[in-house]
This record gives structure tokens, C-alpha cells and sequence, in this order.
């Protein structure tokens, strides 16, 4: 399901014109049912541009993922993080961008 979002985002024209400018991601938004909870969180944020998986629980917590729907090692974790609300989208980010946000 995911997958396909994020292939079908792709063929927008929106999504080439992402390409050449940072943007913030575009998540599709996943309810996590009830004992499908993961480490207490209850929203799986997935962005169809660039893949990256996030955690939210309903406090504003966030966590990124790894691909295999993991907690990723905090530095990567958290760089990941710092753009969940304003971008830039992975698929744009460059880390010299984000760093330069804060
Ligand atoms: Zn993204």
C-alpha cells in the first residue's frame, strides 16, 4: 500500500518539480491499531516523496524509522527528526541544508 503511494506520487508532476527545490515531505498518515502500538507511539508517518518512515504519538512525540520499521541510531534519527515538520523531504535534503536551519 505504501509502496504504491509512493509510486504513484512519483508520476506527478508535482513530484519532478520537488526535485529541484527542497520541500517538506508529504506524508501519508497511518493509525496504528489498538496492541499495534510501537514503543507507544499510535501514528506511523510515511513520506511517499523520499520513504522515510516516522512514529507520532498523540503527545507530538516523533521518531524516525529505518527502512525495516526500527528506531534508527540517534544521530541519524534525530537529523531525520529536524525536518519532520518543515522539511527538506530526504528526497531533497542535502545535509548541509539541514544543518544550516538550525
Ligand atoms: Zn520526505
Amino acid at each position: 500500500m505504501l509502496e504504491l503511494l509512493s509510486r504513484l506520487w512519483r508520476m506527478t508532476p508535482e513530484a519532478k518539480a520537488s526535485k529541484a527545490r527542497p520541500v517538506r515531505h508529504l506524508f501519508a498518515i497511518e493509525k496504528l491499531a489498538n496492541g499495534r502500538t510501537h514503543h507507544g507511539y499510535d501514528y506511523r508517518y510515511y513520506c511517499v516523496r523520499c520513504r522515510w518512515m516516522f512514529l507520532v504519538d498523540r503527545h507530538g512525540g516523533v521518531i524516525a524509522l529505518d527502512d525495516d520499521n526500527r528506531p534508527l541510531v540517534i544521530n541519524e534519527g534525530a537529523r531525520r527528526v529536524r525536518t519532520f515538520g518543515y522539511g527538506p523531504c530526504g528526497s531533497s535534503a542535502r545535509v548541509t541544508q539541514v544543518n544550516r536551519i538550525h
